[in-house]
């Protein structure tokens, strides 16, 4: 890859403030220290846990009953968050993903955010998006988050079977619609009595994640947590 071959070549620089660092595709320690954290893994029923509450209270048979169990984003999305989370998403930086989901699961692992969780599921893209991209930047996340946590990471039971306008060039009305009926799980039962974490980099209306678990609700006791990087109001 060209980039690893700049690598030989330039100085290692902060994503944000440009000053030398030790490892390429990473942020200086002030820099990182400044993103604004939401503290949401010590706050129930936070802004990300509202979005998703509501697709849990239908009524049910208490044994086939999903459980959401916990939601929150590490960062609110303001300017320096919103720069370091496109640079990952569109300038082949898939290791900064990778940075921020280490960084993420090592600060929130001490208060128990992660426990009892059996897999983490990145978002899918579409399979033409992951053509042309390269790489799923939630997959980075999650392969960050599982250097620290040592959790697998399952591609492939959750798919992503239609592919849609970008959410972030739509409005509120139409990001709701536009992820409507995208995804699938041919093989439910790989998630039977599983606790998932849905992982995500920006959440923004909540509908992609609320599209997704729409296709797992139906799951006999498939239990169900998200993460996100960054959330937007
Ligand atoms: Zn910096």
């Amino acid at each position: 890859m060209l980039s690893s071959v700049l690598e030989l070549f330039y100085p290692s620089l902060c994503i944000l403030c440009h000053r030398g660092v030790d490892s390429y595709n990473t942020l200086c320690d002030n820099c990182l220290r400044k993103l604004p954290r939401t503290e949401h893994h010590i706050l129930r029923d936070n802004k990300v846990e509202m979005l998703f509450t509501d697709l849990f209270n239908r009524p049910r048979k208490q044994w086939d009953k999903p459980r959401f169990v916990r939601g929150g984003a590490w960062l609110r999305y303001d300017d320096d968050v919103a720069s370091v989370i496109h640079a990952a998403k569109f300038y082949e930086r898939p290791e900064l993903a990778k940075f921020l989901g280490r960084q993420a699961a090592q600060e929130w692992q001490p208060t128990g955010y992660f426990d009892d969780i059996d897999l983490l599921v990145p978002v899918p893209i579409h399979p033409r998006r992951l053509n042309e991209r390269g790489y799923n930047q939630s997959e980075y996340i999650c392969r960050g988050m599982s250097e620290v946590l040592g959790l697998p990471i399952d591609t492939t039971t959750l798919l992503r079977i239609r592919d849609t306008p970008k959410q972030s060039q739509l409005t509120d009305d139409k990001r709701r619609t536009n992820v409507e009926h995208a995804f699938r799980i041919p093989e439910p039962t790989r998630w039977h009595k599983r606790h998932i974490l849905l992982v995500d980099d920006v959440i923004t209306t909540g509908a992609t994640i609320r599209n997704c678990i729409k296709e797992i609700t139906p799951i006999r006791s498939c239990r169900i947590s998200v993460f996100s990087l960054a959330v937007a109001r």
